[in-house]
């Protein structure tokens, strides 16, 4: 598999994905030297709470890296548009380009993207037809790791045995409380978030809509037949198997094969 990387230059962006980035480093190996390997070394925790917990954070890893790095599907410069689908195209007044309808034109990454859902910041990317799939897996596991983390902190301070064997000197030892609200603070900022997207995210791909559509009322004008919602999940994600869906060390194909170009980066 060839694996080609998309990035898009923007310091504001930047920005905003090492806030993301800083969270995942802090759940992902401050809480454990804090709480998890203290605990599970103690016989507090079971082998498979460690495993589930750095496989989250594993998952979220390569969704936020995948999501941030891949093309979202920028229609190319001069594409062959066969005749008979000409009435499928149109022109956009701001690149003045041919683009498949559909499409939408990113002002941040000056580029139209096919079927674009929105440009997201925290992951400094275009969401469009080629990467929304990984989106949905970051927003996902990234509510995942952050119920784990909120457990654990729920757990450390009321529910876990104190530790035997830790150095009251320590650092953390010493500011553990502070520490532990900090990883509450981002965890209910983070969940609480990613709750609120997943579910505007969910009921769009439900109603086989994009969030600029939403915003537009394009749904209003448009008279299409409802798919039914395997089938919209099944395009956005390039595969039937619903197994898959949940994969981001996998390579999406189109299903809606009409207006796709392969990547052109
Ligand atoms: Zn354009
Ligand atoms: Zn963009």
């Amino acid at each position: 598999m060839k694996l080609r990387l998309h990035f898009v230059v923007d310091p504001m962006g930047w920005l905003c994905i090492s806030v993301v980035f800083f969270i995942w480093l802090y759940n992902s190996f401050f809480i454990p030297y804090l709480v998890l390997l203290p605990h599970f070394r103690e016989g507090h925790v079971s082998k498979l709470v460690v495993a589930g917990y750095y496989l989250a954070s594993a998952l979220c890893l390569v969704a936020l890296f995948r999501a941030s790095t891949t093309d979202p599907g920028r229609v190319p410069q001069n594409p062959h548009i066969p005749h008979s689908e000409r009435d499928q195209w149109e022109l956009c007044n701001k690149c003045n380009m041919m683009r498949p309808k559909r499409s939408h034109h990113c002002s941040r990454c000056g580029h139209c993207v096919r079927r674009m859902d929105h440009h997201c910041p925290w992951i400094n990317n275009c969401v469009g037809e080629d990467n929304h799939w990984l989106f949905l897996q970051l927003c996902f596991y990234t509510q995942v790791l952050s119920l784990f983390t909120l457990a654990l902190d729920f757990c450390q301070y009321y529910y876990f045995q104190p530790l035997s064997k830790v150095d009251m000197e320590q650092f953390s030892s010493r500011h553990e409380l502070a520490l532990l609200r900090i990883s509450t603070f981002m965890g209910l900022l983070m969940f609480g978030g990613m709750s609120g997207l997943f579910y505007t995210q969910i009921t769009g791909i439900l109603a086989d809509t994009t969030t600029i559509e939403k915003m537009s009322h394009f749904m209003d004008q448009m008279k299409t037949a409802r798919k039914p919602w395997q089938q919209t999940f099944a395009e956005v994600f390039g595969t039937h198997w619903k197994i898959l869906w949940f994969l981001p060390f996998r390579r999406w194909r189109p299903l809606r094969d009409a207006y796709h170009f392969p990547s052109h980066v």
